[in-house]
């Protein structure tokens, strides 16, 4: 009991007397694949008819001072033994994984076992790929998500239960809305449905460059962000839009930046791992 209350006073004078340290220490890009597309229009409806595009695909890695935390897993690392890619969607889509995620996390000196936190901003294939790498780490969902990954119809939502089928034994935090991961402010997951049910994105105040908005796919350009373009695909339209039109607010009001996850232009201008951003 003494040594718990001089520890006790111990913390509080710390905090008192010493300015506090950032709690998000760094943050890494990691390339994650890359999705070949044969026309564009299918995510920019009306617009780029029969036109080819890279989309980029990202994991982040972020350390904070209670641990590592790590924000989707990309394309299947089972992809980089197929280096023509992976034909999908009918042919539509052309799946690559070069470098394999456990492979880049090991260049930092992470394993899998060492993530302790753990969200995606939602379950389709390209960001759920790895996902049974983290079973060890606490998990962070929208419930509305979870109810459709574990749920009788995952095809429905395009899901492959084959890429995440182990996190079932994971520690599970399902949410009903945002979340304040480290309970510091410092990492927050939004809610913001429509690209799927429970889709979520993730702001980052990290120490020199500010608060960072991981989009998952809430918009998969920045021209989308511009002007709120979304997929009819995705499962609620007018959602996404709400979404879409809530986040700006949000990001408007607190000056945070808006890193559009497959978006291969903007993020070249972003270090990559095993760089890291702060
Ligand atoms: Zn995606």
């Amino acid at each position: 009991m003494k040594i718990y209350l001089a520890a006790a006073v111990l913390v509080l004078s710390a905090c008192a007397s010493t300015p506090r340290t950032p709690s998000v220490e760094r943050m890494y890009v990691i390339d994650c694949g890359e999705n070949h597309v044969k026309d564009l229009s299918r995510w920019t409806p009306g617009v780029n008819v029969g036109k080819a595009h890279v989309f980029a695909n990202h994991c982040y890695l972020i350390r904070h001072a209670q641990g590592w935390m790590l924000w989707d897993t990309g394309n299947s690392d089972g992809l980089a033994a197929r280096p023509e890619g992976l034909a999908v969607a009918g042919g539509t889509i052309t799946v690559f994984m070069k470098k394999r995620l456990v492979d880049s996390l090991k260049e930092i000196g992470v394993a899998p076992a060492d993530v302790k936190h753990f969200a995606m901003s939602h379950t389709h294939g390209d960001h759920s790929g790895n996902a049974n790498l983290f079973t060890g780490a606490t998990l962070y969902v929208q419930s509305a998500e979870y109810a459709a990954m574990f749920g009788p119809e995952p095809q429905k939502f395009g899901f492959v239960p084959s890429n995440y089928d182990k996190l079932r034994t994971n520690q599970t935090m399902t949410l009903g809305g945002d979340f304040d991961i480290f309970g510091d402010g410092s990492v927050m997951i939004l809610r913001a449905p429509g690209h799927t049910p429970g889709h979520q994105v993730l702001v980052v105040r990290l120490p020199k460059t500010g608060p960072v908005m991981l989009t998952g796919d809430m918009v998969h350009l920045t021209y989308s962000w511009e002007y709120g373009v979304v997929p009819s695909f995705n499962f609620d339209v007018p959602a996404s839009m709400a979404t879409i039109a809530a986040m700006k607010d949000y990001a408007a009001k607190t000056g945070t930046k808006v890193w559009v996850n497959h978006d291969k232009e903007q993020h070249a201008k972003i270090p990559k791992s095993p760089k890291y951003v702060e």
